[in-house]
């Protein structure tokens, strides 16, 4: 053809086996060529990374002798078929691609080295996060070494519950001490017809172990109270709070606080939600947003009030997500920032949110509490029906 000022050259490409073969063979170089995420989730024992991006600086290193037989590969073979192309023009005489990739390797049956850590039930299991780059194998490991507490199994508990427990969560801590009413399957959607009667954490825990045995499941069928609560969350990283009432909500701020375990809190009412990440001493907490409650004839229930079962969904996956990447230790939480949701108008607002230097658990004149006093804290029962 005329015109092209360099005709271009047709590759090498060859089977998995083939590959297998002249690696026993030896005096072979192999080069990977996808990214770093990627070749820690698996790769050829003999493999040394290249990624596409960075061919022309770093072949030289990993391959110096322009002569030898160089193989590629990559995930399908199509990265690998360009970067031989790119070696082909720096002058690598031998340059093969692998046809397939790395996934017609594995296919085959022949071997490579994983990810330590993870079981291949887990590695496919887990595919589509580790191949998030922000998350990586490094970043699921965090997830199956992560507890996460969920105060409630109800509205915004049991879709958290049932992401968190997909995402790979390793314990999940469960505290409600209800059973399952017909009116909660609208919208609690961990539990089901037949479990009418149970108590939720154990009609969680059966969804749960049902969607991801990684996930080892702690039931506390009990309600949070000062006796118990230092206790009870003292073992967890994060805490989700779906609390259906005040007197617990102020609880666990108080508790959490003092013990600085973040917790991520939403609320949903009618057609509106809100959500909130409080990070003790980094934002506000809860009572810097709400430094009383309100009456109790004027305190919202889901018992009493309707609530449209998609904004549990809605608002307890927006936890969800806060809980993720807490762990992961990525993106940007809703420290400081209040969201709004509103279904009618499918709308969300975001409010900044301060620390109050008047805060009577995390403001500037706080009293220290000493570590005797740590369990104790006011009737909260009382406090909210002031
Ligand atoms: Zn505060």
């Amino acid at each position: 053809m005329a015109g092209g000022t360099q005709v271009k050259s047709q590759i090498e490409e060859i089977e998995p086996f083939e590959a297998a073969q002249e690696l026993e063979d030896g005096g072979v170089v192999l080069i990977d060529t996808r990214e770093p995420h990627e070749f820690q989730e698996a790769h050829l024992e003999e493999g040394k990374l290249v990624p596409p991006g960075l061919l022309r600086d770093e072949i030289a290193a990993a391959a110096p002798d322009k002569s030898a037989r160089t193989i590629l590969y990559c995930r399908s073979g199509n990265r690998s078929y360009t970067a031989a192309e790119e070696m082909q023009a720096l002058g690598y005489e031998n340059v093969a691609s692998m046809a397939g990739g790395i996934l017609a390797w594995q296919e085959q049956g022949l071997p490579v080295v994983a990810a330590e850590g993870m079981s291949p039930e887990q590695r496919e299991r887990y595919s589509r996060h580790t191949l998030l780059p922000e998350v990586g194998v490094e970043g699921q490991l965090k997830l199956l070494n992560a507890k996460v507490l969920l105060v409630g199994a109800g509205g915004l508990g049991a879709p958290a519950a049932l992401y968190l427990a997909a995402a790979g969560i390793g314990t999940l801590g469960i505290v409600d001490d209800d059973a399952v009413d017909a009116s909660n399957l609208q919208r609690q959607v961990i539990h089901n017809t037949e479990r009418v009667g149970m108590p939720k954490t154990e009609s969680a825990r059966h969804s749960i172990e049902a969607l991801n045995p990684d996930v080892d499941v702690v039931e506390y069928r009990t309600r949070l109270d000062a006796s118990n609560i230092l206790e009870i969350l003292e073992d967890f990283d994060v805490i989700v709070d779906g609390a259906d009432n005040f007197p617990t909500r102020y609880l666990l701020n108080d508790a959490s606080v003092r013990l600085r375990k973040p917790v991520v809190s939403a609320s949903i009412l009618s057609f509106d939600g809100q959500i909130s990440t409080f990070v003790p001493y980094e934002g506000p907490c809860y009572r810097c947003l709400y430094p009383t409650p309100p009456p109790a004839e004027l305190a919202p229930s889901c018992s009493a009030n309707g609530v449209l079962g998609v904004m549990a969904g809605t608002m307890g996956l927006l936890q969800a997500n806060e809980v993720l990447k807490l762990v992961l230790g990525i993106g940007e939480p809703l420290v400081g920032r209040l969201l709004l949701f509103e279904a009618l108008g499918t709308r969300f607002t975001e409010l900044k949110v301060r620390r109050d230097p008047g805060c009577p658990i995390c403001g500037e004149d706080a009293p220290e509490i000493p570590q005797s006093e740590l369990g104790k804290f006011p009737d909260y029962e009382l406090f909210c029906s002031r």
